[in-house]
């Protein structure tokens, strides 16, 4: 989508420090760290937010996961990390593009705030 800004990062139109890249998935830090690591996993593909993962896309879904666990294994995130999808405006989505925060290097509430 033109007006999408992961759309343009995707494209490398707008610089973004790159974790991880292959065909569908894209990684790269978080603009605006919530924890000492903040990496955002996104489909290449403009997919708006985990409730419009269907049939088609869902290869793209699936490989940002497989993505997270390749991040976390080579950033040796032994002790855990968490793994979120805000999906719609009473979550907190901001970007309108699903992505997956992979976050870590501190300690996380449950139930999150
Ligand atoms: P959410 O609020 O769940 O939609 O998450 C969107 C995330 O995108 C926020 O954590 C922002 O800090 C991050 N963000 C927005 N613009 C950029 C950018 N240009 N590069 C990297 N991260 C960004």
């Amino acid at each position: 989508m033109s007006d999408c800004i992961f759309c343009k990062i995707a494209a490398g139109g707008i610089p973004a420090k790159i974790a991880y890249e292959d065909d569908l998935v894209l990684a790269f830090h978080d603009i605006d760290p919530k924890a000492p690591t903040h990496i955002l996993i996104i489909p290449k593909e403009h997919i708006v937010s985990a409730a419009d993962i269907n049939a088609e896309n869902s290869a793209a879904a699936a490989k940002c996961l497989e993505a997270a666990a390749k991040l976390a294994a080579e950033l040796g995130l032994a002790d855990g990390f968490r793994l979120v999808s805000n999906c719609g405006d009473s979550a907190g989505q901001s970007v309108k593009h699903l992505h997956f925060h992979l976050l870590a290097g501190r300690d996380f509430m449950w139930p999150p705030g």
